[in-house]
């Protein structure tokens, strides 16, 4: 090869991203129930976090709404994928609403966890994000044992009733790096902290973080396409910077990205957050290979296969309808 020749543009795509399981089921769900009740179908918060999914649903007759008095008596609304406190459950059964749970069962698993915890009388350390919808599901569950840990510089300013009964849970979609640090802080504080039965962090969240490290280090410019209101879209981003990418952004849609961004680039790095659907990472590659990045070498380092059920009360309507 000629010594002077610019080295070939090309572009690392990691695998696996984009749709994980509880995605997939939150958005079948809300199609699903389209299909079997007629528009308009009630959807309490953004069914999954991204732009383009919600402005899909609505275009065929979601509703999306904050809360569920918002919903006019008697219709039916979807719970999101990120999951509801208890009592949002009771507001609903007491408007007379027919409702559809979308929670993904990961965040359930985690739900289950923090009600143990709460009946044998542990302080639970929730590590995640405030105000995050799922973080505000799962505290419902048990708010007088909950104590939000948001970060591990947070951990200095935790106080519990009694250091030999502490538990700690997590958000599903951290950076598994910090929460690691987290946890190590945790429990330098409380020596007895009680680990989570398993991984709170969910596998998809995990796969995405382990995939984007995989093409981080040789990647000049790593694209995430994601919503910045997605939690797991966003420690993409910062996972590929801690893992020594040039540079990272988060984007919506291929027309957000910025033509200076691939100053100087040779190999950009592409990957997707888990409620982005796979046709903006095509649109992503095609912007790409208008300007000479056509070359696409996949990186898989994992293969998924999960899928899960529909919510029960939606397949029994769709049995029932035949
Ligand atoms: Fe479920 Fe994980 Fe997907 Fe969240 S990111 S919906 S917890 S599988």
């Amino acid at each position: 090869m000629n010594a002077s020749a610019p080295e070939a543009r090309r572009v690392l795509l990691a695998a696996p991203r984009g749709y994980c399981a509880g995605v997939d089921r939150a958005v079948v769900t809300v199609e699903k129930a389209l299909e079997l009740y007629g528009a308009p179908v009630y959807v309490r918060k953004e069914i999954v976090h991204n732009k383009h999914v919600v402005q899909t649903l609505q275009s065929r007759g979601a509703i999306f709404v904050e809360e569920t008095d918002e919903v006019p008596e008697g219709a039916t609304v979807v719970f999101s994928a990120h999951g509801v406190a208890p009592i949002v459950h009771e507001e609903a059964s007491a408007r007379g609403l027919k409702t559809i749970d979308a929670t993904c069962p990961l965040v359930t698993k985690v739900h289950k966890e923090a009600v143990r915890f709460a009946e044998q009388d542990y302080d639970i350390l929730l590590i995640g994000h405030e105000g995050h919808e799922e973080v505000v599901g799962t505290t419902g569950e048990a708010p007088e044992h909950i104590i939000l840990v948001d970060g591990p510089d947070a951990v200095a300013g935790v106080e519990v009733r009694d250091p030999a009964k502490v538990a700690w849970l997590s958000q599903t979609t951290l950076s598994v790096d910090e929460t690691t640090e987290t946890v190590d802080r945790l429990r330098a504080r409380f020596p007895l902290l009680l680990d989570p039965p398993s991984d709170d962090i969910c596998y998809a969240t995990q796969n995405r973080q382990t995939a984007v490290k995989r093409i981080a280090a040789d990647s000049d410019l790593v694209i995430v396409v994601g919503s910045k209101n997605s939690s797991n879209s966003v420690r993409l981003v910062e996972v590929a910077l801690e893992s020594g990418a040039g540079a990272a952004h988060l984007v919506d849609f291929a027309s957000e990205i910025s033509e200076e961004w691939l100053a100087g680039v040779t190999t950009v790095g592409v990957t997707s957050g888990a409620s982005v659907p796979e046709d903006l990472v095509d649109g992503v590659l095609a912007w790409l290979a208008e300007r000479g990045y056509g070359t696409v070498e996949l990186v898989r380092s994992a293969e998924e296969k999960l899928l899960f059920a529909l919510p029960p009360e939606l397949r029994k309507d769709m049995r029932d309808a035949g």
